[in-house]
């Protein structure tokens, strides 16, 4: 594992072989562009993680580029939820840059493309643009005004910045190949008319670049060194390099796009388009419902910045797109927390347990430690008394040889406390189980030294005592899709095959040292899970979200 972690990806091998040819350290800068159309996902941690990732290796600037072209879809309140997250992650970006900052810059060079010849102003409609395209195999049909004049190109672009004509009307585009094979460079567009409300522009602009148009010249301005997309980008990269030349000044930089590729994540979809419509169609609570795969749904459920990166570097950076399973990001997460929460004893399903021996009032604070894989941890004080609630499922009546846990006749450990010994079950009229009473061994004290506290006994059972614990609601999530891959099927819509059962509310009994837990501290509910205080919760009432049980259920149903 660390032999691989030490061998170079193929994107460190582009940058070791440019180091040694073309640039100098102090020549690296990389970017991390978020549209702000929505929150970030899963998807994003591995971009951020490998452009991040390579400014600490290299001791080099990484800014944070908001791609903010298109004002129907972007709001302040992504840009805000994407610093949040960067932030969260434990990034810190060198430069906070806005490709709407640019507009004018870009609105010059565009002017001065016109000049040289190089762009022309459009006035069919986008549907008779796109039927003159032509196919891969046949070149695509010249417009009709592919060779208007240099001064009515100018007139018209003014006129459509100035918002003196319609949405639609009028595109300003590239005038470079009709016939070149990549389709792409059959003059592409560079602008378009709109007339709506920019969340930093305001109305000051009426046209609006395209994100070809926009994303290398912003690289090219922030002098970038590598611009990493992901492959679908590919494409993209000769028209990329042909607006670098058209406006590139040899004294500078000159920013060169490379391509990886993106990550899917099983049973559930990584675009914020697709995630914007679970909101909006309440599906799910808001962009931070715990079962979303976005940076901030994770959080929310519990997940660590350390094991989304984890997750992020294990799975690396690749040339091929894969699904990878969800398993394996909570996986991460699992041993993340292992080594940070504290232990602690909750009850989701109980059933009152009687120990008939014990005195009836008496409690005794038992000592607990906190946690088994940090010594630093400590211990605290669990209280014990005579009424009991354990977990249903930890009991039945009649049981063979391979259930380890309670049973009438024979003996477990109560975890921390005592040895007790099923006696008999109280039932109601419909034989329901209400009470198992049991008798224990007042000598068998866990950590006592006495040879009865020695006595092996093959199950160990976490409890609550019923006079002590607090009722807190606890919210139980499942994956959000029934499908490995949602979006892949030809033929049916991802919506089809939302989970029903992605949520259960239930109310559970957790151990009073927990009173005063706060929002985002997680907690090893013991052989259950992992669990967070949500930020529902208050004083008076405990709310934890289930972050990850702790075996995988659904490695068994495979
Ligand atoms: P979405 O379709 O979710 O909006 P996007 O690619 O349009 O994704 P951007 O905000 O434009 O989102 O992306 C910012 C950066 O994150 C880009 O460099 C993009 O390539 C990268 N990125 C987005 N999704 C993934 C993914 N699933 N895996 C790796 N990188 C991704
Ligand atoms: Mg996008």
């Amino acid at each position: 594992m660390t032999e691989e972690k030490e061998s170079l990806n193929f994107i460190e091998h582009i940058i070791e072989e440019d180091l040694r040819t073309t640039h100098n350290k102090s020549d690296l800068c990389f970017r991390f562009p978020p549209e702000p159309n929505g929150y970030l996902h899963i998807g994003h941690a591995s971009s951020i993680c490998l452009n991040f990732g390579l400014g600490e290796k290299y001791s080099a600037p990484v800014n944070l580029r908001f791609d903010d072209t298109n004002p129907a879809k972007e709001e302040q309140e992504f840009v805000d939820a994407i610093k949040r997250d960067i932030e969260w992650l434990g990034f810190t970006w060198a430069e906070e840059c806005y490709a709407s900052d640019y507009f004018q810059q870009l609105y010059d060079w565009a002017v001065q493309l016109i000049k040289e010849g190089k762009a022309y102003v459009d006035s069919q409609t986008s549907e008779a643009i796109a039927q003159q395209k032509g196919t891969p195999n046949t070149p695509g049909t010249a417009s009709p005004y592919r060779d208007r004049s240099v001064e009515e190109n100018l007139e018209l672009l003014e006129k459509m910045k100035n918002g003196e004509v319609g949405e639609g009307a009028h595109v300003l585009r590239a005038k470079i190949d009709m016939a070149s094979s990549n389709m792409l460079m059959r003059d592409p567009v560079m602008y378009r008319v709109l007339h709506k409300h920019h969340h930093r522009t305001g109305t000051n602009w009426k046209i609006f670049p395209m994100y070809d148009w926009t994303h290398g010249e912003s690289d090219y301005i922030e002098q970038v060194s590598h611009s990493f997309c992901t492959l679908e980008f590919l494409p993209h990269r000769e028209l990329y390099d042909w607006f670098l030349d058209q406006v590139y000044d040899a004294d500078k930089l000159r920013p060169k796009q490379r391509e990886f590729a993106r990550r899917n994540l099983s049973h559930t979809v990584v675009s914020k388009r697709k995630l914007a419509k679970l909101v909006e169609e309440g599906v799910v609570s808001g962009w931070d419902d715990p079962r979303m795969p976005t940076i901030s749904g994770l959080r929310r459920r519990g997940y660590t910045p350390d094991s989304i990166k984890n997750f992020a570097d294990s799975i690396g950076v690749g040339k091929r797109e894969n699904l990878i399973d969800v398993s394996h990001l909570e996986f991460n997460v699992r041993e993340d927390l292992n080594k940070k929460a504290p232990r602690v004893m909750a009850v989701l399903d109980p059933v009152k347990l009687v120990i008939t021996n014990y005195p009836e009032g008496e409690t005794e604070w038992l000592e607990a430690e906190n946690n088994p894989e940090d010594e630093s941890a400590g211990s605290r004080k669990v209280p014990f008394s005579r009424e009991l609630f354990i977990e249903r499922e930890d009991f039945q009546e009649e049981a063979n040889r391979k259930f380890f846990r309670l049973t009438l006749d024979k003996e477990v450990r109560l975890k921390n406390a005592y040895i007790i010994k099923g006696e008999r079950v109280v039932k109601d009229s419909e034989g329901n189980i209400t009470e198992i009473h049991c008798t224990y061994d007042p000598e068998s004290r866990s950590g006592s030294g006495t040879e009865a506290s020695m006595r092996k006994v093959k199950g160990t059972l976490h409890w609550v005592s019923v006079a002590h614990a607090l009722p807190a609601e606890v919210r139980l999530y499942d994956r959000l899709f029934t499908e490995p891959a949602p979006d892949a099927h030809k033929d049916r819509d991802f919506m089809e095959f939302i989970n029903p059962e992605s949520l259960q509310v239930i109310t559970a009994y957790v151990e009073p040292s927990l009173k005063d837990a706060k929002a985002e501290e997680s907690f090893q509910f013991q052989r259950l899970g992992y669990f967070v205080v949500d930020r529902d919760s208050t004083e008076d009432k405990l709310v934890f979200n289930r972050t990850v049980p702790l075996r995988d259920s659904w490695a068994k149903l495979a």
